[in-house]
């Protein structure tokens, strides 16, 4: 495929954009090439400013659940912007989308609305530090929260330590209040319990992993975190950014059989306009601002417009909406393991309903960060650039997950399996 013009505007990019992007995992810097300069977007398919149209599993990083430029989401959003983009207080549209997350999210009286996963994930962990009075966060290695600072933090020399800042910039004061633990090992967060109980404020987790490949828990350890937290009067919070509205019914939490006591939002909820959220029961939402003393503030937030996709996106999620996406991912899943068993290729396929993940390694796969294997990303540099050539876009990251969208179809799917046989029988690993 031909992308000069891709190229030339990425060489141009580079004089303006720091690295030529505004998000540094768009760089393509892990698989080894320039990024694709995107002119339209239409349901499966991005067409990019060489003419190129690929059938794309990334589909945003998400929040495409019913894929690109779907009509009645363009249409809705065209109609309210006539009515002016951005008020500044309060209008239906906030009423409307926060009905719809506490329809799914029954732990939520009180939704508050931001307009990133970053700034709701943020908020409430300052939420959760406030009406509990204490300092401390437990999270997890391998558990990615936004670029927050207080949870930029990778593990220091033990398993269960005080983290150390991933990024300089963050003061070493910040992370100091922040504890790391490996996922699906609760010994390791009873022993934090333990030594630090009453000074934890929340633990932080994503229940559905999905940052760092996709590291399916088991249950009992994430309802065995709740049990933790209700015995030291900690708050338990799931980032459900990216799980959030994946499954058919009520949230991840439920699936697991765990509820948690706050849940922060993004990705689907905004229909691909900028939208995070957070709620909780109202006794720990009345802690905010206005009604309490824990702040929290947005210019943008609520906006009309963006309230306006993610109410539709979700009106849009019918029962057949799941079914459909989840025998697409069925497909996929089955398909593309005989293809990778057929080549003997170590990649093995993870899914949960829409979302997926090429797992390299032909074990087990990993459930803990520690447990991927060290050559994931130059095994799928070659995967991700022989696909990329014949029509087919996965994230340029091989810790990062593929999309199914209600826009997908068979021929998407079979398409990228017979395009995965073609690359394997040409590749060496
Ligand atoms: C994407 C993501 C975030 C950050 O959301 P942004 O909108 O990129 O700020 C936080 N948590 C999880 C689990 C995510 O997947």
């Amino acid at each position: 495929m031909d992308r000069t013009k891709s190229d030339q505007l990425h060489n141009e990019a580079l004089s303006h954009l720091v690295g030529g992007v505004n998000s540094p995992v768009r760089a393509f810097k892990s698989v080894h090439g320039n990024p694709i300069y995107f002119e339209k977007a239409s349901g499966a398919h991005v067409t990019d400013v060489d003419g190129n149209v690929l059938v794309d599993f990334v589909q945003s990083w998400g929040p495409l659940i019913h894929g690109h430029s779907h009509p009645e989401i363009i249409e809705t959003v065209h109609e309210k912007m006539l009515n002016g983009t951005s008020f500044g207080a309060p209008h239906l549209g906030e009423i409307e989308l926060a009905k719809r997350v506490k329809q799914r999210f029954s732990h939520m009286d009180k939704v508050r609305f931001v307009s990133s996963g970053t700034e709701a994930v943020m908020s409430a962990v300052r939420l959760a530090r406030g009406c509990t009075g204490r300092d401390i966060l437990v999270k997890f290695e391998g558990c990615y929260h936004g670029h927050v600072d207080s949870l930029m933090v990778s593990s220091g020399s033990g398993l269960a330590t005080f983290g150390i800042a991933s990024s300089p910039g963050i003061p070493h004061d910040t992370v100091a209040t922040t504890l790391i633990c490996p996922l699906d090992d609760l010994e390791a967060v009873e022993y934090l319990f333990n030594e630090h109980g009453s000074e934890i404020a929340a633990v932080v987790i994503e229940p559905l992993p999905a940052n760092n490949g996709l590291l399916v828990q088991r249950p009992e350890f994430l309802r065995g975190l709740r049990t933790l937290c209700d015995q030291h009067g900690a708050l338990l919070i799931f980032d459900e950014v990216i799980s959030g509205f994946r499954f058919q019914e009520g949230s991840y939490g439920d699936l697991c059989g765990v509820t948690p006591d706050l849940t922060a939002l993004g990705k689907v909820i905004g229909g691909g306009l900028p939208v995070g959220a957070y709620g909780a029961r109202s006794e720990i939402m009345e802690h905010l601002s206005p009604l309490g003393p824990v702040y929290q503030a947005g210019t943008l937030s609520g906006n009309p417009l963006a309230m306006a996709a993610g109410a539709k996106t979700l009106d849009l999620l019918s029962k057949e909406a799941y079914q459909h996406m989840d025998r697409l991912g069925a497909l996929l899943e089955e398909r593309l393991g005989v293809v990778f068993e057929k080549h003997g290729h170590p990649m093995r396929v993870v899914r949960r309903e829409s979302l997926f993940w090429l797992s390299p390694g032909d074990g087990t796969p990993a459930i803990r960060a520690d447990q991927i294997p060290k050559d994931a990303a130059a095994l799928y540099a070659d995967v991700h650039r022989a696909l990329l050539e014949r029509g087919y876009m996965l994230a340029p990251s091989a810790y990062e997950i593929g999309f199914i969208s209600t826009s997908h179809d068979e021929s998407h799917i079979l398409g990228m399996v017979e395009a995965m046989d073609d690359a394997l029988s040409n590749l060496e690993w």
